[in-house]
């Protein structure tokens, strides 16, 4: 088994290579904000690509939707965010740094988490009083814990320059959108119960500690899915989504099984039938990746509750009426890509010298080909070398690089993950053929132009 990747390493490598910059850098950074550079919006679009595929593609009875950022205001007291979406803070009274009381808990050898009332917290915290020093300062002179609602409010449609009181949020996770739409859905498509609909976008929390890297984000981007099933269904839809899901992670993304396994939550909230996480091997340990979770009626009834608008669903041939039952699937964008860099991140030997490769799969490197002139000071091979370009460029994603030897451009695009690189040479000119050299092997094969496109392909 590969060895895992220390987080200093793929942080190296996705700075280096354009994958993930700091947000605001020139201005010192902005905390849990990242912005992904070329090769990681690539990255991140075929992410999306691979997972939509997945769901919207594959699947006959689950259709996409792109739902806004914003809602009205009480979509977010309906589903519980405004009233119990928060963390448990506590500030260091001698510098003033608030942290996740949980997380400093945890590190001590405890337990708690966002479930837990805040005396609760409060009582586990006095136990471990006395090994909790404050991350900044290393004092252990701690304020009463409370409990910060993680909401990002703004001001839309609001002109009074007093929105405090009336604030909009920033929506705290892309579902809610799903669940808005479910009438529309079904009165404008021909989808029956069970079906799902499927959302990528952005979410916004505003988390007192964001870390490990892209891990835990303060702007992230969600790919859930909700199932609307028959209440006496559930479990079993659920446990076909189980199965579905790990199966994607292996077969579609190429993850090794050692490195991804199923936790269940140990404390369920009231409404929800099961809630386990797939936990991906990270370089900080396994931690949640994906949550695949069976939540009742929970989520339709509160909408219909708060709006006064039924959301029942009348079956067609018994004309029983209900409320559908939900199973999510809920995965981040960032925690995939951070999982991609973390398991096709490999170090080897290839010509007597030690590289650093990415072995993504094709359908998720970044380029898929590179195409090098042997020199750059030779006019008739930079020509052809363009011609070649241009010829592979409407099939796939290439890159045209004539910068610096040969040796240097390979190791470049190794590390940038491109499963070929195509060199023109002297010899093209009289063989009409060019190298084709492969990434994880090293290995170079003599190809005619006229077959590159279908033998790149194939
Ligand atoms: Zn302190």
């Amino acid at each position: 088994m590969k060895k895992t990747p220390t987080i200093d390493e793929i942080v190296a490598i996705a700075k280096r290579r354009g994958f993930v910059y700091p947000n605001s850098e020139i201005y010192g950074g902005f905390i849990g904000l990242y912005d992904y550079g070329p090769y990681g919006a690539e990255l991140a679009k075929n992410i999306r690509s691979a997972w939509w595929r997945s769901m919207v593609q594959l699947e006959d009875n689950i259709v996409g939707l792109d739902s806004s950022i914003f809602t009205r205001p009480e979509v977010w007291v309906a589903s519980g965010h405004v009233g119990g979406f928060s963390d448990p803070v506590v500030e260091c009274r001698e510098c003033n740094t608030r942290s996740r009381a949980d997380h400093l808990i945890e590190e001590a050898g405890g337990f708690a988490d966002e479930k837990m009332t805040v005396e609760e917290i409060n009582q586990v915290f006095d136990t471990y009083r006395e090994k909790i020093a404050c991350p900044k300062c290393g004092k252990k002179n701690f304020s009463e814990i409370k409990n910060f609602n993680l909401l990002v409010k703004a001001n839309l449609g609001n002109f009074t320059e007093d929105w405090s009181k009336e604030p909009v949020y920033l929506r705290g996770e892309t579902c809610q959108g799903i669940y808005l739409n479910f009438k529309n859905v079904l009165d404008t498509t021909r989808v029956k119960v069970p079906f799902g609909i499927a959302q990528i976008g952005k979410a916004f929390r505003n988390e007192i500690a964001p870390r490990q890297y892209i891990f835990r984000k303060r702007e992230f981007e969600q790919m859930e899915m909700q199932m609307f099933v028959e209440p006496d269904r559930e479990m079993e839809v659920y446990e076909v989504w189980r199965e579905k899901r790990m199966k994607y992670y292996i077969e579609s993304l190429g993850f090794s099984k050692e490195n991804i396994q199923w936790h269940q939550h140990e404390n369920l909230v009231f409404y929800a039938k099961a809630a386990w996480d797939i936990e991906y091997r990270f370089p900080f340990g396994f931690k949640e990746l994906e949550g695949v979770h069976a939540r009742g009626d929970y989520d339709l009834t509160q909408h219909q509750k708060h709006s006064g608008v039924s959301l029942k669903y009348r079956d067609p041939t018994s004309g029983v009426e209900y409320v559908p039952h939900i199973v999510e699937t809920s995965v981040g964008v960032d925690r995939t890509f951070l999982a991609v860099l973390t398991e096709f991140y490999d170090t080897d030997e290839l010509g007597g010298d030690i590289r650093t490769v990415l072995r993504f799969p094709y359908h998720l490197a970044p380029i898929k080909v590179a195409v090098f002139p042997l020199l750059k000071n030779k006019p008739e091979l930079v020509a052809k070398a363009r011609e070649i370009f241009d010829l592979l460029k409407v099939e796939m994603h290439c890159e045209f690089d004539d910068n610096g030897n040969i040796g240097k451009r390979y190791r470049r695009q190794d590390e940038i993950g491109t499963p070929y690189c195509v060199t023109v040479d002297f010899e093209t000119l009289e063989d009409v053929a060019v190298t084709v050299r492969e990434r994880d092997s090293g290995e170079q094969k003599r190809i005619p132009i006229s077959e590159l496109v279908h033998t790149l392909r194939a």
